[in-house]
């Protein structure tokens, strides 16, 4: 039995129960398989599929079907212009965190800034910065071995020569240094957050989701330990959850950040916030 592109995406529907993106998900796994690109599918339609490659399509699509995230199935996930090799050891990039980066790349930053992105997971924020700022001096960390790794497999991948990418606890291996930016997705969701046991999220590890009962514990530990780590007149910007805003504005300004401001993510929710530490105290 043969089939072609078209009916094979018709099949997307039966994706509708476990995802958000049927169509998307359905078009992304029929890339993955034929080493083609979305216009390739566009174009050809009618394109007959050879058995393995049926073969194959129907194992993905099962897989897909049991709720396991298209990024892991395929083992890649687009952020910024990028293609990042992503693993269930650390969380999937999300088109929100964009955001992070759109706003770090409209900082008054210097020519050769010093950067650190604390929890970098897969390396997404740190290599996308890399891509458009070749000057700057990226340093990326993860307390998670396996995090580390696989940002550094990005990092090669691109050939960045200016991220370097290290296993740090936030701040516990960079005593002494100093940056123009920290920024960060934490992990920020709320232990029994109902959200946690629906979706692609099972199956990502807790430790790049949860943080704490109130999912403030990590955003206020990077807040107060920041200011130590960043030259006058430096900034910190963070991505939190959408009814956090408000929580991370007080903490900044307690810790005595000036500029503080917070940004919207697509869905027009609070998603980031950033602010500056003093020039002169
Ligand atoms: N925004 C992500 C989600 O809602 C959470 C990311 C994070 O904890 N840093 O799934």
């Amino acid at each position: 039995m043969s089939a072609d592109i078209a009916s094979l995406l018709k099949r997307s529907v039966e994706l509708l129960p476990v995802s958000d993106s049927p169509r998307l998900d359905a078009e992304l796994l029929l890339c993955h398989v034929l080493g083609k690109s979305r216009t390739f599918l566009f174009t050809w339609p009618e394109y007959q599929l050879v058995e393995a490659e049926q073969v194959e399509f129907e194992a993905l699509f099962a897989r897909r079907l049991l709720g396991e995230p298209v990024a892991h199935i395929i083992g890649s996930r687009e952020f910024w212009s990028l293609s990042l090799a992503v693993s269930p050891v650390t969380l999937i990039p999300r088109p929100d965190t964009e955001l992070l980066v759109e706003l770090a790349l409209q900082l008054p930053l210097p020519e050769r800034a010093a950067v650190v992105d604390l929890g970098t997971g897969t390396g997404a924020i740190a290599l996308a910065l890399a891509s458009e700022r070749p000057n700057w001096r990226i340093v990326a960390v993860d307390a998670a071995e396996g995090a580390v790794a696989l940002a550094e497999t990005n990092r090669q991948q691109f050939g960045f020569a200016n991220v370097l990418v290290l296993q740090s606890d936030w701040f516990q291996q960079l005593t002494g240094q100093t940056f123009d930016l920290v920024i960060s997705n934490p992990p920020y969701i709320e232990a029994d957050d109902r959200h946690l046991s629906e979706g692609d999220v099972r199956f990502e590890p807790a430790s790049a989701l949860v943080s704490g009962d109130s999912g403030l514990v990590d955003l206020a530990r990077i807040i107060c330990e920041a200011p130590r780590h960043l030259h006058p007149g430096g900034w910190l910007l963070l991505e939190h959850g959408w009814q956090q805003g408000e929580k991370v504005r007080q903490l900044m300004l307690v810790a005595g950040f000036v500029e503080v401001a917070t940004h919207t993510d697509l869905a027009d929710r609070e998603r980031a916030t950033l602010g500056r530490w003093p020039i002169s105290g």
